[in-house]
């Protein structure tokens, strides 16, 4: 492997020198609350030895935690006490969340006090032995108690890399999801590798995250990225476009960590012509498509670059980058990370290695992939092969070896026999000045074998009919690319960590269709 940027045991170790070479510089920060390197290590360590005292060594802790000060400290100190980390979405519903659970096989179930009934009452149910309820009080969050402690050190011995770090559940986009086990050392070598081609400065970044922290890019960008960097993680509780103007100014942010969907809210936002960002020097976008229109309003409005780059839970989770110090490509996620092999192969043996600038499926190999999938043997066997990872994503590389992503395997439609990637009429929808926030799926077609249908949600202030929108379409792409029907609709629906949700489209899309076929008696 090329060499990298120093790779840490695991982020314990990572946090532990942090803490030793710049204890008193600002750590974390929430909702008027500041933590030193010095206290978050005090913070981490404390709660390591509480978690210790309850049998977890080896086993499973789940939190269902909002961004806060509180969930980084239960993160670090989950690893510390050499426990498996598994974060849920807290805005998951009992039913989701029972599903789950019993996945998990839980020792420890740490969660917000606002969930306190649906919480226990699982718990009782599951028999999860212990749970730790954590308030939403002033001054601080119940995993603040160790700040002021002098001589708490980490408990020894730290984790091992070979050992398992995290437990994390796919997003669920398309099909159900699934546990991905994930060791120390793929964690901490990823941060590493990702550091080479897109570094942080050290000791002087503020970066803002707003992604939810129970989701791998946050964990990786936001999380780990600021400890590996001592730099200081301000977070947003609850996203709202005010509240991210507000932190942008007063927290003299420098990095923002960004998503397509985030970029789309704030540049739609009536207010963001008076935000400020003359801190800023750099934003980065991940976990979904970033439409190019997208981009370049987001740059040519903030004066400043957006990094975008490809990963996947399963990868642990960063795949490729564009790299800071030379050529960024637009509408590219970049570069493989260095030890990382990426290789386009044909869709259906999944085994011949495609040329340059041809479709197919990316397959990625390297030190920072998962172990496996919890208690799913043979989903495991089909997803890693051969040492590859088969991602479930179509893409091409360039000349160069820069990696672009044409659309999920699954999401891909044939319209008369030929290939068509939803993606595609996203990007030339996001180019209509009408358009807010585009979406485009595959449905089925008596006539055509699958027809695409878009929604889109119009931008403020820029009225859009359906018929306007698909000249738009008829004149950038070929005919049996044009959606065969395009619905306007006041908001697109998004999954918990903030992605578009095509499965709500395509159940929207069916539930039209039968209104339709049952008023016309078919
Ligand atoms: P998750 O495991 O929730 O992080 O989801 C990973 C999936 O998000 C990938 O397999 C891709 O389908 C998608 N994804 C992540 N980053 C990008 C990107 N930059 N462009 C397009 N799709 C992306």
């Amino acid at each position: 492997m090329d060499k990298l940027p120093h790779v840490y045991p695991t982020v314990v170790h990572m946090l532990a020198a942090a803490a030793k070479q710049a204890p008193q510089r600002e750590a974390l920060v929430c909702q008027g609350e500041r933590l030193t390197y010095a206290e978050y290590l005090r913070c981490v360590a404390g709660f390591a030895h509480e978690l210790l005292g309850l049998g977890t060594s080896g086993r499973r802790v789940g939190i269902v935690l909002g961004n806060s000060i509180d969930i980084c400290i239960a993160m670090f100190g989950v690893h510390a006490a050499r426990a498996q980390a598994a974060p849920f979405n807290p805005l998951y519903t009992e039913h989701e969340l029972r599903i789950l659970f019993r996945d998990a096989d839980l020792h420890v179930l740490i969660y917000a006090q606002d969930k306190r009934g649906m919480i226990e009452a699982l718990a009782d149910e599951l028999a999860i032995a212990h749970r730790i309820c954590i308030g939403n009080g002033a001054g601080g969050g119940r995993l603040n108690v160790w700040r002021d402690a002098a001589g708490l050190d980490l408990p020894q011995p730290l984790p091992a890399p070979a050992d398992l770090a995290t437990l994390q559940y796919t997003g669920g986009t398309t099909g159900r999801s699934k546990g991905v086990d994930l060791r120390h050392h793929a964690v901490a070598v990823n941060l590493s590798q990702r550091e080479a081609l897109l570094p942080a400065r050290q000791d002087c970044e503020r970066l803002l995250c707003v992604m939810p922290l129970f989701h791998v890019y946050a964990v990786a960008m936001c999380l780990h990225n600021m400890a590996y960097a001592r730099g200081t993680l301000v977070m947003l509780p609850r996203y709202t476009p005010e509240a991210v103007f507000e932190a942008l100014a007063q927290e003299r942010i420098t990095i923002f960590a960004g998503s397509p969907t985030l970029f789309s809210s704030l540049l739609n936002h009536q207010d963001f012509g008076h935000a400020v960002f003359t801190g800023l020097h750099l934003s980065y976008s991940g976990s979904a498509a970033l439409p190019e229109d997208l981009l370049r309003r987001w740059e040519a409005a903030t004066g400043v670059p957006v990094m975008e780059g490809y990963g996947q839970t399963e990868a642990g989770p960063v795949v490729s980058f564009n790299p800071l110090d030379s050529v960024r490509k637009l509408g590219s996620v970049g570069l493989p990370l260095p030890g990382t092999e990426v290789e386009i192969v044909d869709l259906e043996s999944g085994r011949r290695p495609l040329d340059t600038g041809k479709k197919g499926e990316i397959r990625v190999r390297g030190p920072q992939l998962m172990a496996g999938y919890r208690n799913l043997p043979e989903e495991t066997d089909q997803t890693l092969r051969d040492g590859w990872l088969y991602t479930g994503d179509i893409g091409e590389l360039d000349g160069d070896g820069y990696l672009y992503i044409r659309d999920r395997k699954k999401e891909m439609a044939k319209v008369s026999g030929f290939n068509v990637f939803p993606r595609e009429i996203e990007e030339v929808l996001y180019l209509h000045p009408g358009v807010g926030e585009a979406a485009a799926v595959a449905v089925p077609d008596a006539y055509r074998g699958e027809v695409i249908t878009a929604f889109v949600a119009p931008r403020p202030g820029h009225p859009v009919t359906a018929e306007q929108l698909t000249e738009h379409c008829k004149s950038h792409l070929a005919k049996y690319k044009v959606p065969a029907q395009i619905f306007l609709v006041a908001a697109l629906p998004k999954t918990g960590v903030g992605k578009i949700d095509k499965n709500r489209l395509r159940e929207t899309r069916r539930a039209i269709t039968d209104a339709v076929d049952e008023s016309s008696g078919t």
